[in-house]
């Protein structure tokens, strides 16, 4: 793969060094542009692309997009041998989304030989995910650390689809002072809710059908918010219970940092579950009681000019 540092053409170009990306974003950042990043393991979707082009609506901005298939952040050897790997059709949706830089190292580039350090997360880490994929989120918080010393991106955007990442990711951006400001972009879905993942394409017709319920659960739950945590979680749970063909591993009901949840006010609801031999994760967020209703001002008054 060759370096082309012609940021500014208009043109797509591949990077795998480390050091010349670095040495052209810098120079980028100089010229006065916003350089933004989006890292991902490939395998692009509509999901990808929304975060793309959010990244692209950044004022100045110059998007990276970084395609990396972390052999760190997988607990399952099988799980990373079937991962779909799909560079040209990667790199032909960067260009038909008008992105200029895309860094795909190799594994030998991110991890050469005596790589030793790594950033583990606090206890938020071992929980939810974490549970059943122990050390996913240092392999997750290493890889980034490491794309943002490269790049030293002004903004990351990442999807609220792994929302337990987002926020771990914004957790070690504040503790460690990396200067990125950290962009969460809601989820996409597929017309049945199933959110999209690269994953899905291990789907089989029965286990897409299966998986639509996850998304059905979540909305059920989230329209129970109303009536309190507890009701949350029995109308997610009895929606989970009705489909027979997965196998809950979490639902969780948390506040927005994943902090033990509220008796009121904004929260997520998040599970696990594995269909077939694919597991799927998802969640929303939710509003737990009585919305605050803020009076809106009579037309009258307003037209008035107010105070
Ligand atoms: P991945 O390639 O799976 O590591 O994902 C790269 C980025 O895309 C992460 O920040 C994900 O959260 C985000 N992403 C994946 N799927 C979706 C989706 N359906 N909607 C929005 N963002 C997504």
């Amino acid at each position: 793969m060759a370096t082309m540092p012609r940021s500014g053409s208009g043109e797509l170009s591949v990077h795998d060094d480390p050091a010349a990306l670095s040495a052209l974003t810098r120079r980028l950042r100089r010229a006065g542009r916003t350089v933004v990043l989006v890292p991902t393991m490939g395998a692009l979707h509509a999901g990808h692309r929304a975060l793309i082009q959010a990244a692209q609506a950044t004022p100045g901005a110059s998007t990276v997009v970084s395609i990396f298939l972390n052999p760190r952040q997988f607990t399952s050897q099988r799980d990373f041998d079937r991962y779909p790997r799909r560079l040209d059709a990667d790199l032909a949706m960067c260009r038909a989304e008008g992105v200029e830089l895309v860094f795909a190292p190799s594994v030998e580039t991110m991890y050469p030989p005596g790589f030793a350090t790594t950033v583990t997360p606090g206890a938020l880490g071992a929980e939810l995910e974490g549970t059943s994929r122990p050390g996913h989120f240092t392999g997750v918080l290493t890889v980034v650390a490491a794309l943002f010393g490269i790049i030293s991106p002004d903004r990351a955007f990442l999807g609220e689809k792994d929302y337990q990442q987002l926020v771990l990711i914004q957790r070690m951006v504040a503790d460690l002072h990396l200067g990125v400001q950290v962009v969460g972009v809601p989820t996409v879905r597929d017309a049945d809710g199933l959110a999209l993942s690269s994953r899905n394409v291990h789907l089989n017709a029965a286990e897409r059908r299966a998986a639509a319920t996850l998304p059905a659960a979540l909305s059920a739950g989230a329209q129970a918010g109303v009536h309190g945590p507890d009701a949350v979680l029995a109308a997610a749970s009895g929606v989970l219970a009705a489909q027979g063909a997965l196998a809950l591993d979490y639902l969780a009901l948390r506040d927005p940092a994943l902090g033990s949840p509220p008796r009121r006010g904004p929260a997520r609801l998040l599970l696990a579950a594995t269909v077939g031999t694919t597991r799927l994760i998802d969640n929303v967020g939710l509003h737990l009681g009585i919305p605050e209703v803020v009076p809106d001002v009579a037309p009258e008054v307003k037209g008035r000019g107010g105070l």
